[in-house]
């Protein structure tokens, strides 16, 4: 382990970052056609053969088949292999963002803090991509992703180094909590449906991975990046229902996406981002 160089670690995240993005695939393709995850085995779509394991491999399966499949030898769409590659290559970001994007891809990775961290961001990179797309189109946040986040975050929190399991918890507790609470205020002074269920757990699972003053800087960051979409937005929407007028309320904008993207950038940068904050806007 101490003689194993960092380019060799990079390539093994890419390779279990492009595997989390296979299951992806899977997954889109079989949830709304409410078929098990499971059960039956990865089979051909259009003739149902069975697929043998090693046309499953990410990426390698595709060009080895050169995008057709070997049974019927009909067309495989490119988005699955460079879906597979964009999941690598943002698990292999999660570790070089770690190690501090250094250029010596030589030196051996060390730390466990290190580590904590790549294992983080792991999960913060390649969640966001499930929040996104669920919750744009179904209005939910997988639970598989917020309450499975308060499992990894305690689970990395046990590695020295980064945040304790105490802090862990804390942060889930306080920043589920405290979004509950603002979401409860504003469903009272809105007197509509302000904050879904989904939004507390993925913050209670950020502040897990994060702790309190991460899940807090994300929690702000997003609500700025929801405005900053949400205004011009709403504003397009209001004249196109204005022309229209058969069309029914305004589609609501969902704010798992905007945590989900802050989340990483907050994890990496949140702290320099309240240093720059408290002595360029406060000390002014
Ligand atoms: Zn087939």
């Amino acid at each position: 382990m101490e003689e194993i160089p960092l380019w060799y670690w990079l390539i093994v995240f890419f390779c279990v970052g492009a595997c989390v993005g296979s299951f992806y695939n899977v997954i889109v393709y079989r949830m709304p056609r409410g078929i098990s995850l499971i059960n039956p085995p990865s089979h051909c779509p259009l003739c149902k053969k069975r697929i043998p394991i090693r046309y499953n491999l990410p990426i390698v399966g595709w060009l080895w088949l050169r995008g057709k499949s070997a049974c019927c030898k009909q067309p495989i769409s490119v988005i699955y292999p460079i879906g597979e590659a964009l999941c690598g290559l943002l698990g292999a970001l999660a570790l070089y963002a770690a190690v501090g994007f250094g250029t010596d891809f030589t030196r051996p990775v060390l730390s466990p803090q290190t580590w904590a961290n790549a294992a983080a961001l792991f999960w913060l990179l390649l969640g966001a991509y499930p929040v996104c797309a669920v919750d744009c189109q179904y209005k939910l946040i997988p639970d598989s992703i917020s309450v499975g986040g308060i499992v990894a975050g305690l689970l990395i929190s046990l590695i020295p180094g980064g945040i304790t399991p105490f802090q862990s918890l804390i942060g889930a507790v306080a920043a589920g909590d405290g979004l509950y609470l603002v979401g409860w205020i504003a469903t009272k002074v809105l007197k509509k449906e302000a904050m879904g269920f989904g939004d507390v757990k993925l913050l209670a699972g950020y502040g897990a991975l994060m702790g309190v003053t991460g899940a807090v800087e994300t929690l702000i960051v997003a609500a700025v990046l929801g405005l900053l979409v949400m205004v011009p937005y709403g504003m397009i929407k209001n004249r196109k229902a204005a022309k229209d007028s058969n069309e029914e309320e305004g589609g609501q904008i969902p704010f798992g996406p905007f945590l989900a993207v802050a989340a990483p950038f907050m994890y990496l940068w949140g702290d320099l981002l309240m240093v720059l904050y408290l002595t360029h806007v406060l000390e002014q």
